[in-house]
């Protein structure tokens, strides 16, 4: 399996450091708020190449650490938390809105098929962790202690900047907002360790420490809970590409610097999802859902789809009008799974199968290549062979690609089998409502829906379309 490695700017064949794991880590959401569609297209992504390993049959360890402490709003340490901002927005404690917001990530995760790593680990869990790293930092001069904080030395280092090969817009987005200047700091590139002086003196969540109450920086939690769950090496490291700087970067200092040798060997990251006029981010406070997706009758399922037509390395601009096309390919390709014929006494062609199954590990093992691995897809319904080993490719392939198709194509069926009886008043107005849909003018659809239910029925938005139910 080839995967492109950030860190030396070089598509590179995957070898991990044992035989038997393949120890993956991916940056958590910071739960503050929704995770918008743009920090899920990394998540999607990150599960593709989880779900990919596992297909070339290796056994994957993952981590994933939950932001709920630390993550401030601007990238010179001298930003308020970003927890903090959200549990006043609400008028809730901090750990409520952690608890509020990771359940919400988490039930956005299932809707769009993203399997739930093996280790979640929120970061105040781990304080005891990032304490025995900074200790140490500080012993052998990696880090220093200035006007009640602890900093990271850059110029200790040999290198710093290791993925400089991003264009400039996607270094500054998102993460440059109201820098300020520490004049604690001794190069500019230094940072937080450990607070325990921050502008902001009503920071809800403290512990002890050798320098005094305070808190831990962002970065060192996500050196902190990798090495507590996968040790001192690592294989994989994702993330979208905004963490590439400073996040990143600032984490492999200071694990190498705290371990004495190589930390992780590939790096893997996504980039952004953009709407017309930029990045789309939570701090803009403009962006969509996955339930503002269903609230308009999308299938989750159907923005996978559109994730995985582009490649990951490229930035994909998100508007309605390319999300309908993704959504009508997608429901026209459930149609056709629903269209083959599952015959419990067939037997699949397992030299077709196997052929089969290759070109899709050319695709998807030449650095994720989703949309050729989606084009397989299509040639498996193509393939001269019987239904039962295009069945039994597609059913491979979803392993990977993660698009529910049987189980969209049987539901499909069931609801074709149910809406044969429907009266053909409520069919006419299920058409009407479409159409209002597509015209965007959703209080009509809304009107429409009120008018199909007082003649008792429900509309139900499906990947083929809408139905009607009697209540
Ligand atoms: P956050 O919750 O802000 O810590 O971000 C969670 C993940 O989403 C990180 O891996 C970010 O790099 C990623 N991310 C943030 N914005 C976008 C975007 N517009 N497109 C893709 N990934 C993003
Ligand atoms: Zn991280």
């Amino acid at each position: 399996m080839k995967i492109y490695n950030s860190a030396t700017h070089m598509k590179e064949d995957f070898k991990p450091n044992h035989p038997d794991i393949v120890k993956m880590y991916t940056c958590g959401p910071t739960v503050y708020h929704f995770a918008h569609i743009g920090n899920l297209r990394s998540y999607i992504m990150e599960d593709v190449l989880e779900k990919a390993l596992r297909f070339e049959g290796y056994n994957v360890k993952r981590v994933m650490n939950i932001t709920d402490v630390g993550h401030l709003a601007s990238d010179a340490d001298t930003g308020e938390d970003k927890m903090l901002k959200g549990a006043r927005r609400e008028h809730k404690s901090v750990m409520e809105i952690a608890r509020f917001y990771t359940d919400a990530f988490f039930a956005d995760c299932e809707k769009l098929n993203i399997k739930r790593p093996d280790v979640v680990e929120p970061a105040t869990n781990c304080i005891e962790d990032y304490i025995r790293i900074i200790t140490k930092l500080m012993d052998t001069g990696y880090a220093y202690f200035a006007g009640g904080n602890v900093y990271f030395d850059t110029s200790k280092l040999k290198k710093y900047y290791i993925f400089n090969d991003f264009e400039a817009d996607d270094l500054d987005v998102g993460v440059r907002e109201g820098v300020e200047e520490d004049t604690n700091k001794r190069n500019k590139n230094d940072f937080v360790l450990w607070f325990t002086k921050s502008k902001f003196e009503d920071q809800a969540l403290k512990w002890d420490s050798p320098w005094g109450v305070g808190y831990p920086g962002w970065h060192i939690e996500c050196s902190g809970i990798s090495m507590k769950h996968l040790g001192e090496d690592l294989d994989i490291h994702c993330g979208g590409i905004d963490n590439a700087f400073p996040h990143h970067t600032n984490e492999i200092a200071q694990s190498e610097s705290y371990l004495g040798h190589k930390w992780c060997n590939y790096w893997m990251h996504v980039h952004h999802l953009n709407t017309t006029s930029g990045k789309m981010s939570k701090s803009s406070g403009e962006f969509l859902t996955v339930s503002l997706l269903e609230e308009k009758g999308y299938d989750p399922l159907a923005y996978r789809f559109f994730c995985l037509q582009s490649h990951y390395r490229r930035n994909l601009v998100f508007s309605w009008e390319n999300l309908d096309n993704a959504a009508a390919a997608y429901k026209k390709l459930v149609a056709r799974v629903a269209a083959l014929k599952d015959d419990p006494a067939a037997q699949a062609d397992e030299a077709m199968l196997q052929t089969l199954k290759e070109k899709f590990d050319a695709a998807i093992g030449n650095d994720l290549n989703t949309s050729l691995a989606i084009t397989a897809v299509y040639d498996a319904l193509k393939a001269d062979t019987d239904d039962k080993t295009k069945l039994a490719a597609i059913d491979a392939y979803d392993t990977v690609l993660g698009l529910s198709l049987r189980a969209a194509a049987e539901k499909l069926r069931a609801e074709e089998e149910k809406s044969d009886d429907t009266d053909p008043a409520v069919a006419a107005l299920l058409e009407q409502r479409a159409a209002a849909k597509k015209a965007k003018n959703w209080a009509e659809a809304d009107r429409i829906r009120d008018e199909v239910a007082a003649m008792g029925y429900r509309i139900i938005d499906t990947p083929q379309g809408p139905k009607a139910e009697k209540i």
